[in-house]
């Protein structure tokens, strides 16, 4: 790998905490992005350009045209050349800093393989879109002690916190864990997404830019430099609020990080995606005591995406995405089948992003 020369980091250098070594420090760090949409891409692009000198970007899915009004690495010929996000990622970021090092990963990640792709990460940038890899990260950043940067963009509004876990030798750094903050994701269904009320592109650059912040700020070593707030705003309503949360630690009795129980990455917390044989349709299934699906309330925020149909039993949609049409079909228990697909990945995407995790 070439070298790359210090001088192009000047005007970065210059700033308090960074100098010729904060830049070294950066040269020689690893983080890795988990997702590559709107705040991965975003992330991908200023940790590239600051020097982070290992980016390790994992991704599922395929630029698509509807991602390029807030993607900013990818453009109209990734769409036409049907080009994993990860993959194009690489491609560009090799353009705008040939002296770091990117690997590129196209997979879901669960918790069969979260350990292998973090392999020498410094920091977790969180660039996901449902809560069950977020507490997957959360559980594995707290586990190995590594610093797991969260965030979350939707409709005009995003959100950003930097857990620091609690270690013996960082009792004065360490903050809260996602879940002393969120102790149980969302129920399936509850929560927008950006496929069903839409994101404003500059809300998820204003909360990917914080967490390149947050990143760049522990990979260089000034700690005491880390937000200790929740970061929540919405720029079309000009509301930014920071929610003091450094107590939810000490007043709560975490499962991950108190009780050091890690569900999510022993695969005993989260959903199941099984393909059922021969019918090209994949099964998901909630875990057991997440809260059941609210039909009619998703019903209703599906119904500007393609034909609902709806009874006492299931709820039945049929979504275009990329090019293909699937048939997903809720069951009140909390079950899903995406019809359409034989590949749990493809039918988690699809999932995530119309109905929600
Ligand atoms: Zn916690």
């Amino acid at each position: 790998m070439k070298r790359p020369d210090l001088a192009r980091y000047h005007r970065q250098s210059l700033l308090p905490g960074f100098g010729e070594s904060g830049q070294r420090k950066l040269l020689d760090s690893t983080v890795l992005l988990l997702g590559c949409g709107a705040l991965g891409s975003v992330a991908a692009d200023m940790l590239a350009r600051a020097g982070v000198g290992h980016l390790i970007i994992v991704d599922r899915d395929f630029v698509e045209l509807t991602n390029l009004q807030r993607q900013v690495l990818f453009d109209e010929q990734d769409v036409i050349d049907s080009i994993p996000k990860a993959e194009a990622a690489k491609r560009k970021l090799a353009k705008i800093n040939s002296g770091i090092k990117v690997t590129a990963i196209v997979d879901d990640i669960n918790h069969t393989n979260i350990e292998r792709y973090a392999r020498g990460a410094e920091v977790l940038l969180d660039g996901l879109d449902n809560f069950e890899t977020r507490y997957l990260a959360n559980d594995f950043a707290v586990k190995n002690g590594i610093p797991y940067v969260y965030g979350a963009a939707v409709g005009t509004t995003g959100m950003a916190f930097t857990v620091i876990p609690h270690t013996p030798g960082n009792t004065g750094l360490a903050t809260p864990c996602l879940r002393c903050l969120f102790e149980e994701p969302p129920p399936p269904g509850t929560s927008p997404t950006c496929d069903t009320v839409g994101v404003l592109s500059s809300a998820v650059a204003v909360i990917a830019n914080f967490q390149v912040a947050e990143a760049l700020k522990i990979l260089t070593g000034n700690f005491d430099r880390v937000s200790p707030t929740l970061l929540n705003l919405d720029l079309w309503a000009n509301e930014i609020l920071q929610l003091k949360v450094s107590s939810a630690y000490e007043k709560g009795n975490c499962p991950c990080c108190k009780q050091r129980r890690f569900e999510y990455l022993d695969g005993k917390a989260g959903s199941s995606a099984a393909s059922l044989c021969g019918r090209n349709a994949v099964q998901l299934r909630q875990r057991q005591d997440a809260a059941k699906f609210d039909m009619g309330a998703v019903a209703a925020r599906l119904r500007g995406h393609g034909p609902v149909s709806i009874n006492e039993f299931m709820l039945r949609v049929t979504i275009r995405d990329s090019h293909k049409d699937y048939e997903v079909t809720l069951f009140p228990d909390g079950r899903a089948i995406v019809k359409g697909t034989d590949e749990p990945a493809v039918a988690r995407s699809v999932f995530a992003k119309y109905v929600g995790a």
